[in-house]
Order: C-alpha cells, then structure tokens, then sequence
C-alpha cells in the first residue's frame, strides 16, 4: 500500500529494507503508518522531529543461544529473543511466544504492535516482546523445565522490575513461567515482579489467566452496545484453544452467546449445541491433548482436519484466538457472506489486510487485536502493581478493573477514529490514541 504522506512513504521504505524478510513487521508498521497519516497533517513535528523514524527502530534487540540436553542426552540449541521495542511511557511489557515458527520478524511485529496496545491500557508500560524457535509440544515436563531455566540464564541479564516485564503469550503458560521465574530467583536472588502471569502462590494476580480472553469479550460488548445489540442469543465461533480461546469461550456463553466451534493447528471441532468447555478445559490444559479428543465427550460433534475450514462456519460473531494472518480475504467474505455482524481479534494480528478490508467494507463491526485483546496485557500491569505494594486484590476486583479499562479502551479508540474523520473505524482509532500518549511523551524527552 502506498502512503500519501512522503515522509511516511520514505519512512516505510527504510523499514523495509533495513528489515528483509519480515513480512509480517512491514505490515504491521504498514498499517499504523496508514493510521497516523492525519495525525502527522495536524502535528508535522511527529515526522520533522524524528519520533516516527525512532518509533519502528527498536530500542534493543536481543539474541541468544540457548542450549539444553534432551531426555535422550542429547544437546538442542534452539534460538531465543528478546526485543526491547519502546520504554517511553514504561518499562517494556510483551509475553514470551515458544513456537518453531518464532523468528526475529514475527517478535518485532509483536512488540511494535505491543507499544500501541500497551499504551491504550492507560497503564504505565512499555512495548517489549521475545520467545524462542522451542516448540514446547511433545516435550516432557523435565524437557521444558531445562529449556526455559537455560532461556532465562540469558534473559535474566535483560530484564528486571523496573525494567522489561516480560509474560507469557503462544506455548508459554503457567507451567512455563514457573520455571522461568524460579531460574530468574535464583540466579539474581531477588523475589521481584519481573514475570506476569505467575501462579498464585507465588505473586500472580486472580483473574490472569482468563483476563484476554474475558477482556476481549467485554469490548466486544461494549462495541455489540454502542449498536444496540448485545452476545444474547447469538452464534459465536472462536478460533484457538489456547488461553485467550477458552476464556472468551467461557465469557462469551455468560453473557448468554453459544460458542460453537474451536480448532487447534490441526483441525477444528464443531458443536452446534455449544461447546462443552469443562470437557476443552481437561484435554487442553491439563492432559495437554489435541482439540479432536472432544469427540470422545461428545460424540456428535464434529472434527474436520485443517484450521482455515472454521471460517465458513455460519456465526453472528467471529472471535479468532489462534495466530497471525489466520483469517484470509477469501475466509473473510465468507464469513460476510455467512452473515457475521462482528469480529474482535483475541489473536495478534489474525486478519490480513485485505481481510480487514472485507469486514470493513461490508460494514462488520471489527475490533483490532491492539484494543480487543489489551486485556491480557492491562491485567498484567495490575499484577505489577500488586506485587509492588505487596498485595492481593481479589478476583472481583481485578476483574472489575478489566472490564473498567475494556470500556475506556472502546470509547477512546471510537472517538480517536471520529475525531480524525474516520468515525467507526476501530482500527485506526486504536493506532491513533495508542500512538498519541507514545508520541507525546517521546518529543518531551527529545532526539533519544
Ligand atoms: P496458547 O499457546 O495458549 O494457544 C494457542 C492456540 O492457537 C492453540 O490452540 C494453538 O494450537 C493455536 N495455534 C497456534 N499457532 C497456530 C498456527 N500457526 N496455526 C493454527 N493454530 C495455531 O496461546 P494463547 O491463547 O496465549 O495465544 C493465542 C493468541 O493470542 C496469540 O496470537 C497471542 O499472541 C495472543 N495473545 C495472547 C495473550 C495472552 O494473555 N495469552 C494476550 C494477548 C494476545 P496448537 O496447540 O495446535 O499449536
């Protein structure tokens, strides 16, 4: 896509040759270039003063080895990343993705998407993100535990309270970050709020665990109110079975929807009396299995093999929890074509450009991953300040601060969009007030 602002072109053209190969980085620096074009008519200083060319550099990157032996004895080195994108507004906050698709693109994209999202929260936090090429399944337990105790030896160089926050996000769960912060607490003999997510016998905060995927569905309400309509009797289908998927799948059925299908990388379940999520919630996390084995508690289900095939599902309301570009064009008209009224992304990323396309131009409402899913992120923040003053809110209290911030998170996007000429569009609105607070407080401190 071309920009009409010329500096934003030349901008974007450096991005891409300073970065070859990373395509999922060049679009998502595409698309808030896009988004802040009339930011930069009304306020030059943004370009003349250099804060956009430094906000698509990342402050810091970090790359290491990291070594561990299998069960077999055998020595693996696997790749690890951490990068430092943006500290303006905070210390930098982005979970740690274990996955064999992670390379240093898809982490750049993650922790440039993490600046903006961050600062909607209207927390204190910066845009970081990191991972590893490790693919955590198939793994036994004492295999994972060796790895993420040689990942964090290195990171725990890196990182700190005050510092860089990092948390979990793809193939890093509770188990994983107890092993990451027992490693982190032993090496640097300190017991501080360096990891989100933790369990709660050692510092974590009730409500993690469901707060993306409940946040998620309490900005699709809000978004489904502003149009007068509410989750109340409709079709829902939710991509994923990892995290974000279960807890919108558990949010979304109480605020009275049907949630009717759920996939994994291999393929997807359809269950049109609504998922059965205590029978999801045993096979995914605790005997860790693949989403196919629901047949076997509901055996009139269906499974069909592949994951894009979940799209062409009929719904009022599409929730995709998986990965990055999982809902192509073509999945997108469908979808339309199907009849769906709203799509809020639980997932970074999940629709292409010209899937985004498909739902605006149709008319869909559409919550972007930036806004949709800031909930993981905002209660993690709280998590920070609860290990900070050292204590424990309770799980209502936390959860009533999400929802607080899942609503300002909405009607600050939805004015940003109206007050620069493109009322409705969410994702614009989201690029532009996440930009803002960044933009504000990086021409306060000048060229630095
Ligand atoms: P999990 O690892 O818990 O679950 C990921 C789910 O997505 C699994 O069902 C997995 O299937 C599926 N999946 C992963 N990669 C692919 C792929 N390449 N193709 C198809 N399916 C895939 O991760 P989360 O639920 O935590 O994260 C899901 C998404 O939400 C990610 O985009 C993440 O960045 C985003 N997110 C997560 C937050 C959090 O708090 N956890 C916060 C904000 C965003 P399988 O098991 O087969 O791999």
């Amino acid at each position: 896509m071309t920009l009409h602002n010329p500096a934003l072109q030349a901008i974007m053209d450096k991005v891409i040759a300073r970065n070859p190969g990373e395509p999922e980085f060049h679009q998502a620096v595409s698309e808030v270039l896009t988004s802040l074009e009339p930011v930069v008519e009304r306020r030059p200083e943004f370009i003349t003063r250099g804060v956009i060319e430094e906000l698509v550099e990342p402050e810091r990157i970090i790359k290491f080895r990291v070594p561990w032996v299998d069960d077999a004895g055998n020595v693996q080195v696997n790749r690890g990343f951490r990068v430092q994108f943006n500290s303006a507004i905070g210390p930098y906050k982005g979970g740690l993705r274990f996955h064999p698709s992670v390379y240093e693109g898809i982490i750049k994209f993650l922790g440039f998407e993490q600046i903006f999202k961050n600062s909607l929260t209207g927390l204190p936090i910066g845009g970081g993100k990191g991972g590893s090429d490790f693919d955590p399944k198939g793994k036994s337990d004492a295999e994972v535990m060796r790895f993420c105790q040689s990942f964090m030896t290195e990171l725990c160089r890196h990182i700190g309270a005050d510092v860089d926050v990092p948390a979990g996000d793809i193939g890093v769960g509770a188990r994983e970050i107890g092993y990451l912060f027992g490693q982190y607490k032993r090496i640097r003999n300190e017991y501080t709020g360096v990891l989100t997510g933790k369990g709660l016998t050692y510092g974590g905060s009730l409500a993690r665990k469901e707060a993306t995927g409940y946040g998620l569905c309490y900005i699709s309400d809000e978004m489904l109110r502003d149009q007068g309509d509410s989750f109340e009797g409709k079709t829902v289908v939710i991509s994923g079975s990892g995290n974000v998927a279960i807890y919108a799948c558990e949010k979304a059925t109480s605020l009275g929807a049907t949630v009717v299908a759920l996939s994994d990388s291999n393929g997807y379940i359809y269950d049109p009396k609504g998922i059965d999520l205590a029978a999801v919630k045993k096979i995914k996390e605790v005997e860790r299995k693949r989403i196919k084995e629901y047949l076997v508690y509901r055996p009139d289900a269906t499974y069909t093999e592949g994951c894009s095939g979940i799209w062409s599902i009929p719904c009022d309301i599409a929730l995709p929890c998986a990965t990055q570009n999982e809902i192509s064009e073509e999945s997108a008209k469908l979808l339309v074509s199907n009849g769906v009224k709203a799509v809020a992304e639980g997932a970074n990323m999940p629709s292409t450009p010209g899937a985004i396309q498909a739902f605006q131009s149709a008319g869909v409402l559409f919550g972007p991953a930036k806004a949709a899913n800031a909930g993981g992120v905002a209660t993690s923040a709280l998590e920070m300040s609860q290990n900070s003053m050292r204590l424990s809110w309770t799980f209502e209290e936390v959860d009533e601060k999400l929802h607080g911030i899942m609503r300002n998170i909405y009607h600050n996007a939805a004015k940003a969009a109206s007050d620069y000429g493109m009322a409705g569009n969410l994702v614009a609105g989201a690029n532009i007030a996440g930009f803002l607070k960044v933009g504000e407080s990086m021409l306060a401190y000048g060229v630095c």
